[in-house]
C-alpha cells in the first residue's frame, strides 16, 4: 500500500514557504491507518519498551495507537499550561524564538524504557526536547518514531544518537 496517497500536501500552510503534511486523510481511512500502524510498530516491538510518549497534538493519534498495540502506557507531552499536575518542562529553539513542552513529572520513573513518537520530524527541535524531558525524569529513550521525516532538514542529527524510524520520507 502506498501511504503517500493518504498524506495531503498543503502548500503555504500555516505560513508562506511551509509545505504542510496533512495526515487527516490517513486518519480517515481505517485500512491505511492500520497498515501505517503496523509499519510504525514493526521496528519498535522488540525494544522491551515500557512506555510511549506522544507529542501534542498530532503525535497523540498514532502514539496512543502504538501504545495500545504494544500494550504499553501512554504519556502525553503537551504545550505549556495544559497538564494539570506537577510538570517538568523543556524550552527549545524555533526558527524565530523559542517554544516549551511539558510532561507530568510522575509519568516516567527511573528505569523506564521509552519510545518517543510524533507525526513529523522536521528540524528535530521538538523531538530532541521531548527526549531531554524523558531523560530528565530518569527514562531511557529506546527509539524516536515518526510517520514522516523531512530528510532535507536533517532533524535526525539533533536526536543525540537515538535510533530514529520514519514510515515516509520527503
Ligand atoms: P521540528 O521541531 O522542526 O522537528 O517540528 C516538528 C513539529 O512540527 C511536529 O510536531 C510536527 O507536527 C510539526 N511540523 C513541522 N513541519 C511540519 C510540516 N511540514 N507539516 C506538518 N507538520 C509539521
Amino acid at each position: 500500500m502506498d501511504l503517500n496517497q493518504f498524506i495531503r500536501i498543503v502548500p503555504d500552510f500555516p505560513k508562506p514557504g511551509i509545505s504542510f503534511k496533512d495526515i487527516t486523510p490517513l486518519l480517515l481511512d481505517p485500512q491505511a491507518r492500520d497498515y501505517c500502524l503496523q509499519q510504525l510498530v514493526e521496528p519498535l516491538k522488540d525494544l522491551q519498551a515500557t512506555k510511549v510518549v506522544g507529542v501534542e497534538s498530532r503525535g497523540f493519534f498514532f502514539g496512543m495507537a502504538i501504545a495500545q498495540e504494544l500494550d504499553l502506557g501512554f504519556i502525553p507531552v503537551r504545550k505549556p499550561g495544559k497538564l494539570p499536575y506537577k510538570t517538568a518542562s523543556q524550552i527549545y529553539d524555533l526558527e524565530y524564538g523559542t517554544d516549551t513542552i511539558e510532561i507530568h513529572s510522575d509519568a516516567i520513573v527511573p528505569g523506564d524504557r521509552v519510545i518517543m513518537h510524533d507525526d513529523v520530524l522536521a528540524t528535530g527541535g521538538t523531538a530532541a526536547a521531548a527526549c531531554t524531558l524523558i531523560e530528565s525524569l530518569g527514562g531511557e529513550v529506546m527509539a524516536c518514531s515518526f510517520l514522516m521525516e523531512l530528510s532535507f532538514l536533517d532533524g535526525a542529527a539533533k536526536l543525540q544518537g537515538h535510533k530514529s524510524y520514519s514510515v515516509l520520507r520527503y
